[in-house]
């Protein structure tokens, strides 16, 4: 019987989705449990395994058909041992070894990737950069991650520590970010900075419909400055404006780094349309180098949710063709 099918889950710190997935990237059957990160990871992993189990189900495709499972996981983590160091959402996670725990509970091949780089390859592999050669991929959330994917493969770099893009510093003495660091990019244009960028331009006095907000007990979101900005709220508008500007200063140096054909953003402020995009893409006009700065394309991702199983899915089979 032929293998013409991968599972993919994508661990989070409240859910786990899990899909069935074709050998083009196609999404045949998904579903989504509670992570029950409180059961530690002996309890997560076994959730994960049932996940496995009840998604080969739910598509009616035999176990003999699945030729491995990937996991995309937060990490730190080492894909060549299949280890999750330490993950943020997910208490008590340390130096766990997911893919010998999951394969000795499922008999199958398992494989490990950090999410965000699972999320990059699915959009090369099957979304919005398919085709592409060379990608980056900025997703956009409370953090910034990243994933570059060169010639069909995400770039790891020697410790798996490659492609943390949204700390990539645009001011050496700019804020103080979550990574310790300064002046990242993250610091300037995840949801919540540019939340905090609203609330220091409503301290200095900018008359904005936010205030109103704010006055009536209520907190603002990067999606309420969003929806002010398009409602006609000037100062929402060069908020968010100015989101796409940090954005497109530092993918200005990962074009001049990398002369990608793709740059794809993934998440939340992506959906903000050509508030975000215009910016973006006057900035790298004017900061990068040529041919690079003009070839580039600058796009929204294309599989939104689905993203993150497709890649842990797409991984595995990519890590097991190269190994074969
Ligand atoms: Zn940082």
């Amino acid at each position: 019987m032929d293998k013409e099918y991968a599972i993919g889950i994508d661990l989070g710190g409240t859910f786990i989705k899990g899909g069935m997935v074709g050998l083009d990237g196609d999404v045949v059957y998904s579903t989504s449990i509670e992570t029950q990160a409180e059961t530690g990871p002996e309890g997560v992993i076994e959730r994960m395994a049932g996940l496995g189990r009840a998604v080969a189900e739910g598509a009616g495709i035999e176990w003999g058909q699945v030729r491995c499972m990937g996991v995309g996981s937060p990490g730190p983590l080492n894909t060549t041992d299949g280890i999750v160091y330490s993950a943020p959402n997910l208490a008590g996670w340390e130096n766990v070894p997911v893919v010998k725990m999951l394969e000795e509970k499922l008999g199958c091949c398992v494989t490990l990737e950090n999410d965000a780089n699972a999320a990059a390859y699915a959009e090369n592999w099957a979304g919005a950069g398919k085709g592409a050669s060379s990608m980056i991929m900025l997703t956009l959330g409370t953090g910034i991650g990243g994933g570059v994917v060169l010639n069909g493969d995400v770039w790891h770099g020697k410790d798996d520590a490659a492609g943390e893009l949204g700390h990539m510093s645009i001011n050496f003495d700019g804020p103080r970010c979550n990574c310790g660091g300064w002046g990242c990019i993250e610091a300037y244009a995840s949801a919540p900075n540019t939340v905090r960028r609203a609330l220091e331009g409503i301290e200095e006095g900018r008359q904005t419909s936010l205030k109103a907000v704010l006055d009536g007990g209520d907190q603002i979101t990067a999606k309420g400055i969003y929806e002010a900005a398009v409602a006609g709220d000037q100062f929402a508008a060069e908020t968010i404006e100015a989101t796409g500007r940090y954005l497109g200063i530092a993918i200005a140096s990962f074009v001049n780094i990398f002369n990608p054909e793709l740059v794809v953003l993934f998440g939340g402020l992506a959906g903000a349309g050509e508030m975000i995009f215009g910016p973006a893409r006057q900035e790298v006009a004017r900061r990068a180098i040529k041919p690079g700065s003009y070839t580039v394309k600058i796009v929204p991702a294309r599989l939104g949710k689905q993203a993150g199983i497709i890649g842990a899915a797409g991984c595995a089979l990519r890590r097991l063709e190269i190994s074969a």
